[in-house]
């Protein structure tokens, strides 16, 4: 491939306490956390608003709850609390969420449906953001990191203005796609393991005409009921048993990678329909994640035919909602001090530094966290291994496939986030590095913002 010298430049520079990149699920709640422990924060996000994949894959943030209701007798335990939490108090005040809604069918793959509306999540996210005094910096890419030794000093952004450079103490990368700590030079994998995604909202339905459909074939799978749009009892999560539908139809899901479980919190509208698509090299690749983008594109449209030819209510169904990008599951598995195993998650196992706990595995029911309990990760799962100054939080940490289907779910990447946010603003208070950060303070000071630790 041909090169090009880009020659150096004079470029605007500022200053913080602690950089966190990326915006999404998990770098909202670090901004959040790095800010109120006196940190001065800025957040850099390349989309025009934060949310990240919470908002573009998730939507049913799994799960702030234990897996209580797999397990008869076992009690309710709400095991993330702190940030994230309040964050859903505030959707539930603007109608933003469904809140915590009981799964009444499927009660071995999670207990509760937190769904969220994709559009009032962005605002209220943004709000508390700007609340909590953190600068805001959307419409920015991070592009480089400027590193010294074992340190990062800051790092380069984009935007419309221009090149920009940001110094400061301490760093979080939670841009899911690891894009930090690569650019400064951490050691990484590409495991390409999992299909992107790109999401659609279906208006022009009738949700309960679907769940009578799905119901005649004997194929719901998962059913959750809450509240929304001033009633109560309302369909917030289905899924359907594809195995049971009639050939034709289960063949032509499979030929666009659609998975037919939703969510929702209006009424008449499926706000989550996932189109998937295995790359067949790692979605960091840009040409052939441009291929991709357009054929899921090509799979959305599909799917509105699927749904306006076989299910009663849909004949008049279009798209109301896409992602402006694909999703991923995991891009760059970042190395870090410790690497959590699917033996310890299932096992329950806590550590003696521990940062959060958690009860939800995504490949429940056939694995689950041990007696309905949880399991802790530790605060060295969050050190980028021969960095001083960096945490990796959410989709990027944990390199065993079945572990990191539980560790980088949202409820899991947003409990990282509050700590690794916690964590940054108290090295730059304190002038010590990530790994010289005694533990208990960490520890008294996540107790003291509500996070949940069960070791
Ligand atoms: C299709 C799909 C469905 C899923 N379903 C569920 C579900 O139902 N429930 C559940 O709990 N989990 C689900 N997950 C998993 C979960 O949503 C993600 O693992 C989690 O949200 C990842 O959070 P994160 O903080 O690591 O990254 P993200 O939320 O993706 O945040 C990364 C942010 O960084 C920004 N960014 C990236 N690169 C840069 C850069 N260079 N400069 C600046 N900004 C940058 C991005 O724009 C983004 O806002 C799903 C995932 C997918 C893909």
């Amino acid at each position: 491939m041909p090169t090009y010298d880009e020659p150096s430049q004079r470029i605007p520079a500022r200053e913080c306490d602690v950089v966190v990149a990326g915006a999404g699920t998990g770098g909202v709640i670090a901004a959040i956390a790095a800010s109120r422990t006196g940190a001065k924060t800025i957040l850099v996000e390349a989309k025009g608003y934060p949310g990240g994949t919470a908002v573009e894959g998730g939507t049913a943030l799994h799960s702030f709850f234990n897996l209580h209701t797999a397990f008869p007798g076992v009690p309710k335990r709400q095991v993330v609390k702190g940030i994230p939490q309040e964050l859903i108090d505030r959707l539930l005040r603007v109608g933003g969420t469904t809140g915590h809604a009981p799964t009444l069918q499927g009660t071995g793959y999670d207990s509760y449906c937190t769904a969220i509306d994709t559009e009032l999540y962005k605002w209220v996210a943004f709000e508390m953001l700007v609340e909590a005094g953190v600068s805001v910096l959307v419409n920015t890419l991070v592009t480089g990191a400027i590193r010294d030794g074992e340190q990062i000093l800051g790092i380069t952004a984009s935007s419309h203005a221009g090149k920009e450079a940001i110094f400061a103490k301490s760093f979080v990368d939670a841009t899911g796609y690891g894009d930090l700590s690569a650019f400064a030079g951490a050691e990484f994998t590409e495991p390409n393991d999992h299909p992107v995604a790109n999401s659609i909202g279906l208006g022009g339905v009738s949700i309960e005409r679907y769940y009578d459909f799905l119901k005649k074939q004997d194929a719901i799978y998962e059913l959750a009921r809450g509240d929304y749009d001033g009633k109560s009892d309302q369909i917030v999560r289905l899924s359907g048993d594809e195995r049971k539908y009639p050939q034709e139809m289960r063949q032509a899901i499979h030929d666009m990678g659609m998975h037919t479980v939703t969510t929702t919190l209006h009424t008449d509208y499926l706000m989550f329909i996932k189109l998937n698509y295995k790359m067949p090299v790692s979605p960091t690749d840009r040409d052939a994640a441009a291929q991709a983008e357009l054929e899921l594109r090509r799979r959305q449209v599909l799917a509105v035919e699927w749904f306006r030819k076989y299910v009663p209510g849909c004949e008049n169904a279009f798209i109301a909602r896409t992602s402006p990008s694909l999703c991923i599951r995991r891009g760059r598995r970042i190395v870090c001090d410790y690497d959590l195993s699917n033996q310890e998650v299932i096992d329950g196992v806590h550590f003696d530094d521990d940062i959060m706990a958690y009860g939800f595995h995504d490949c429940a029911p056939r694995l689950q966290v041990k007696d309905g309990g949880t399991y802790g990760i530790p605060y060295r799962a969050l050190l980028v291994s021969g960095i001083d100054n960096l945490y990796a939080t959410g989709m990027m940490i944990t390199s065993n496939w079945e572990a990191h289907m539980s560790t980088r779910n949202t409820v899991a990447c947003m409990g990282q986030g509050q700590a690794a946010g916690t964590a940054a603003a108290l090295c730059a208070r304190n002038g010590t590095s990530s790994r010289n950060l005694p533990y208990n303070i960490l520890r008294m000071t996540l107790l003291a913002d509500g996070v949940v630790l069960d070791n």
